[in-house]
């Protein structure tokens, strides 16, 4: 009586920890809050800071206070243009120029030059691409501001890390669903809902129950009121976000 069951079964990652570094929204006493993300996922074959907030010193400080060492990660994956997650990369390249930066193809040519300027190698998303075993980037998405999502395959169903959100979350979503053709344990990041009505929160809520997402962590730009209602809708499944969170695979059990 199996036969949802992909025919492909790949093994996920079985240990993966996601670090929060940077949000507005507070969690962790001591961690500096701004308006922006940036989180540290490693655990799989690369390590990877995915965004970098808007403020390089107060990134860099948060991760001294989290104990990452800058050397340590190899790869960064930018959602989008938009300064709040791009504004720490300079920065952060100052400190580790040896990385990957995967950016949407659709960035400045003057943003990618100044990246390479800085002895970092750039590989440009315009469709879905692996970045490494079980981590894909959806490809950018959307229309007027293009932005990728960040895709990990575990052993228990996918997790999703969105920055803005702003091709739609449930687009991203759906769009990691299809490509991977695996449930989805988790979606964290921003969902850019800040102000969206109840009503429109309420259909995201539905077409999330309806994809049978497990676990939800809306932070960053997702607003209050949508971070509540989803609160409300996922219980005990509803993650906290905020600067200083981490999250393994033993909370979404
Ligand atoms: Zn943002
Ligand atoms: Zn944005």
């Amino acid at each position: 009586m199996n036969e949802k069951k992909e025919a492909v079964s790949v093994p996920g990652v079985n240990d993966i920890t996601i670090r929060v570094v940077y949000d507005n929204n507070p969690y962790k006493e001591g961690l500096e809050t701004a308006w922006g993300f940036a989180c540290l996922v490693s655990g799989a074959e690369k390590t990877i800071l995915f965004d970098t907030g808007g403020d390089g010193s107060l990134l860099l400080d948060n991760m001294e206070k989290l104990a990452i060492e800058p050397n340590g990660i190899d790869t960064v994956v930018l959602s989008h243009i938009h300064g709040d997650h791009t504004g720490g990369l300079s920065s952060f390249l100052e400190k580790n120029p040896n990385v990957t930066v995967y950016l949407p193809k659709s960035f400045p040519k003057r943003f990618k030059d100044n990246v390479r300027d800085k002895g970092a190698e750039i590989i440009e998303a315009e469709q879905s691409l692996e970045i490494c075993e079980n981590v894909y980037s959806t490809g950018q998405l959307g229309m007027l501001i293009k932005e990728q999502s960040l895709i990990i395959r575990t052993d228990r169903g996918l997790i999703v890390i969105t920055g803005c959100a702003h091709p739609g979350i449930v687009k991203i979503v759906d769009t990691a669903k299809d490509l991977l053709k695996d449930n989805v344990l988790l979606v964290m990041g921003g969902f850019h809902l800040e102000w969206a009505t109840a009503g429109k929160i309420e259909k995201i809520i539905s077409a999330f129950r309806r994809s049978d997402v497990q676990y939800v962590g809306p932070c960053h730009c997702t607003g209050e009121k949508a971070r509540t209602l989803f609160k409300k809708h996922f219980g005990k499944n509803y993650i906290n976000i905020g600067a200083g969170k981490t999250i393994t695979l033993a909370d979404l059990q």
